[in-house]
């Protein structure tokens, strides 16, 4: 297993609607095995494949980093189908390291995924793991939680980020 480099915020790579799975082989459950220890080193509870640099519809979540097994999802073309309620929490992302910021998102989440044997789940998550499970796939579809925000929270954030890319600090 290997650690991958993180893509920041500013890489293309981000921005790509990534690509559905049609064979989950050797090569794409070694693949799934460096995300889970990259998400653990990072660490972070989420890790989306473009995240890495790679543009297939994969990411991997567990709220416990690590410290309950049961909660690890390995999630393969991931969708989410249902969404209920709403919650106002703060929030933050790998690819935008030490920034966070309060995002609007649904209080309850349904996906519908294969598991990394290439079998279909359902699983509704809550609170946080609502908030994961819309992360992640946001960012499957080139998305970043900045977009969710408007306004003079946009403008502050982008502004911050710019200043340390020009600076070479990011
Ligand atoms: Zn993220």
């Amino acid at each position: 297993m290997a650690v991958l480099p993180i893509r920041k915020f500013g890489d293309d790579v981000l921005r790509v609607p990534t690509e559905i799975v049609s064979d989950i082989d050797a090569g794409v459950q070694k693949f799934i095995d460096d995300m889970i220890e990259t998400m653990y080193a990072a660490p972070g509870i989420g890790l989306a494949a473009n995240q890495v640099g790679v543009s297939k519809r994969i990411a991997v979540i567990d709220l416990s980093v690590g410290k309950r097994p049961d909660e690890l999802h390995v999630c393969v073309n991931p969708e989410i189908i249902e969404l209920e309620g709403q919650q106002n929490e703060s929030e933050g992302c790998l690819s935008i390291p030490d920034f966070t910021e309060t995002v609007v998102r649904p209080l309850r989440a349904k996906m519908r995924y294969l598991d990394r044997n290439g079998r279909q789940r359902e699983m509704w998550g809550e609170g946080l793991m609502a908030r994961a499970m819309c992360h992640e796939t946001d960012h499957l579809n080139g998305g970043l939680f900045v977009d969710h925000l408007r306004g003079l929270k946009k403008d502050r954030i982008l502004k911050k980020i710019q200043k340390l890319v020009k600076s070479g600090m990011w």
